[in-house]
């Protein structure tokens, strides 16, 4: 399985860390080892001094796909949970600022926490959601400000790869993000159902 990853997919986002609302989708993958389940704590990394949340929308694949037309996009999934994009902001800032890849700032082992999923049957266009941090509303968000939808998502990154059954989408983070510390408590709730859980050690 893979993780595809959304970049800047919220305008209020992609301003608050001065980069450009883009014009296609940014996509980034996270491997498999990035996985985080079952409310697993993550260890705070030795190489950042600047771990951040970014709280997303999280979409599982549930048909095989490639040059998946938008209008059949919602046929490839049937589940949604949330998860945390966890960022080496400072590495993430100094490989940016080279125009070098972000992968060693967002793709290393537990950067990639999911919740429970839960079936989406009223589709994904209209989702609120909302980050905790330590019992303390930190971001909120609704997917009705999403750039791209789920389904543009879908067409655009099945023409560069191939779907396949339980590969994960992180669709992009609101506005909000910010820094962790050791003992943060992270919960995340999807139309006020909580369905994340994540300790920092
Ligand atoms: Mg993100």
């Amino acid at each position: 399985m893979k993780i595809i990853c959304v970049g800047r997919n919220y305008a209020e986002h992609a301003k608050e860390l001065n980069n450009e609302v883009p014009t296609e989708p940014v996509i980034f993958l996270k491997p498999k080892t990035a996985l985080l389940v079952d409310g697993k704590p993550l260890y705070y990394p030795e190489y950042t001094n600047d771990l951040q949340y970014e709280c997303e929308l999280v979409v599982k694949i549930c048909k095989n796909g490639k040059y998946v037309q938008e209008r059949f996009a919602h046929n490839y999934y049937k589940e949604v949970s949330l998860g945390i994009d966890f960022t080496a902001r400072d590495l993430q800032q100094r490989q940016k600022e080279k125009g070098l890849p972000w992968e060693i700032a967002k793709a290393f082992d537990g950067s990639a926490a999911v919740g429970d999923f839960i079936t989406a049957g009223n589709g994904v266009s209209n989702l609120q959601f909302e980050l905790q941090v330590n019992g303390e509303v930190r971001q909120q968000g609704n997917t009705a400000d999403m750039l791209f939808s789920v389904d543009k998502i879908i067409a655009y990154v099945s023409r560069f790869f191939t779907l396949n059954i339980g590969d994960l989408i992180f669709t992009g983070t609101p506005q909000g993000v910010g820094s962790l510390s050791v003992t943060d408590e992270l919960t995340g709730y999807l139309e006020g159902e909580k369905l994340l859980n994540c300790t920092i050690k």
